[in-house]
């Protein structure tokens, strides 16, 4: 049996950003908290509580302290809730969010309506949708186009939701409009790991897609694999099955954005244990990465 990695698994660069802000904030300090998860990851933010960085689900319960915004933003009105409340906020929205959060206040300054394709309820798409005071409508799949005409209108992604949705959704939407103005918002960290995990999903018999259910890149992974070949997310290493992987000869494995180095390497030993081998990495770096590219 063969074990792979896709290349760019694991942390991305705004969530590594979000993480260092967080504990370098947490140092010597009693009352740090996020709203809602720092990322994506529930073994993470478990790890996070560990240095006193703990979560709260509403801004009315937090007074008087630190409050780390998350890598994927915060509306405006949590915002101002934090505030009025006494709370000093420290920004770890990442650079690519924010950029998104400001294409939406312009768009709607402008008088375009907006239009959002990706998940309603995900934090990011929320807090970027309060960036708009005007018109907006989130659009999940091509086929949650409404039969309505814009005389202009404004689109952009989730930023991290992948590019065949959007060309779908925006070629679906184009009958439906006079002048649409459109800011590729997908994130490049998200479109590399989605190259690099589909090309190996093309030559393997099983991807394993390591992540946090709530981890909206993560599912995007399994979704694009599991069109390509069988696939299996998990969070942790003891939901694979001896079952799962006996009678596979070429395993894949990716992690989403927020998925921390060890679960990686708790997956990789783990497959190695339940087929005999004796093999065990300790470094995420020790496992052979996939250098074939997608075509
Ligand atoms: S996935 Fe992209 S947008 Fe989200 S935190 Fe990572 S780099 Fe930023």
């Amino acid at each position: 049996m063969e074990i792979r990695l896709a290349q760019h698994s694991g942390f991305c660069f705004g969530v590594k950003r979000a993480i260092q802000i967080a504990l370098e904030a947490s140092d010597g300090q009693q009352d740090i908290f996020t709203l809602g998860p720092l990322i994506h990851s529930p073994q993470m933010v478990e790890e996070l509580s560990r240095h006193g960085i703990r979560m709260a689900e509403n801004p009315a319960e937090l007074h008087n302290s630190t409050v780390i915004v998350r890598s994927h933003g915060i509306s405006l009105s949590d915002k101002e809730t934090l505030l009025k409340n006494g709370n000093v906020l420290i920004d770890a929205t990442c650079p690519y969010v924010s950029k998104a959060q400001e294409h939406v206040r312009q768009l709607c300054s402008e008088g375009y309506p907006v239009v959002i394709i990706g998940d309603r309820d995900h934090p990011e798409v929320i807090a970027m949708l309060s960036y708009c005071g005007g018109e907006t409508l989130v659009i999940g799949s091509p086929d949650e186009v409404p039969d309505k005409f814009w005389q202009k209108l404004g689109v952009l992604s989730q930023t991290t939701k992948n590019m065949a949705l959007l060309q779908e959704t925006v070629s679906r939407l184009l009958p439906h409009v006079k002048e649409l103005r459109l800011f590729n918002t997908i994130c490049t960290a998200t479109s590399i790991r989605q190259e690099a995990t589909t090309a190996l999903a093309k030559i393997s018999d099983l991807m394993i897609i390591i992540g946090g259910r709530n981890s909206s890149n993560t599912r995007m992974l399994a979704a694009l694999c599991s069109g390509i070949t069988k696939t299996l997310h998990v969070e942790t290493a003891d939901e694979i099955s001896e079952e799962q992987i006996s009678s596979q000869h070429r395993i894949g494995l990716t992690a989403g954005a927020s998925t921390p180095d060890y679960l990686i390497v708790d997956v990789y030993n783990r497959i190695n244990k339940l087929t005999g081998n004796r093999t065990t990495v300790t470094s995420v770096e020790d496992i052979p990465v996939n250098k074939e590219e997608s075509c």
